[in-house]
């Protein structure tokens, strides 16, 4: 009964200071502050890698986009390949594609060439033979209501795709786990 990843609870809400720490770096990272936003990133990722995998890929993830922005091509590497490999080990089949393209894209952008050559070489086949993504996200984001953009407690970005459904209205917050409402549009 608990196959289906996708409607499993499986995340309890981050402690408080731990959610402290994830909305400083929210923070930080939309205040052109990246440099400093992502080690906090890494370090809450490394903490939660075995307790909470899938927020913790989310937030390898994070890092990775943050120092890539601060210039800082080795570590926005390794924080690539870690959460890359926690898309794939654990099933997280509408990030890890979503992921590779964006952070491929970014080191290239920024000259980042070895970096990009790198995750392309180890990651494409691997991201390229998942599983197509669920159809229509778009439809289900509306069926559900309009989520706000950013999480209210941690400040995190929200994605509708791929987005862990908790009931009609309501899902979780890939970075805190924090339960997020829909506002549904009144006809
Ligand atoms: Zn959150």
């Amino acid at each position: 009964m608990f196959r289906n990843l996708r409607t499993t609870v499986q995340n309890a809400p981050l402690n408080a200071a731990q959610i402290e720490v994830l909305a400083k770096a929210n923070q930080l990272a939309g205040n052109g502050n990246p440099g400093d936003a992502a080690p906090l990133f890494a370090e809450l990722a490394r903490e939660l890698d075995v307790l909470r995998p899938r927020q913790a890929a989310n937030l390898h993830a994070r890092a990775a986009h943050a120092y890539a922005d601060a210039g800082n091509a080795q570590s926005a590497l390794t924080q690539a390949r870690t959460g890359l490999s926690m898309f794939i080990q654990y099933r997280m089949v509408d990030r890890s594609p979503v992921f590779y393209a964006n952070i491929t894209r970014k080191f290239n952008n920024k000259g980042m060439k070895g970096a990009a050559t790198a995750i392309q070489n180890e990651f494409g086949g691997k991201v390229g033979s998942l599983p197509p993504q669920s159809p229509a996200p778009a439809k289900t984001a509306l069926r559900h209501g309009t989520l706000p953009t950013n999480c209210p407690k941690c400040g995190g970005p929200v994605h509708s795709e791929g987005a862990s459904w908790i009931d009609n209205q309501t899902i979780e917050c890939e970075y805190c786990g924090t339960p997020i409402r829909a506002t549904v549009n009144k006809p």
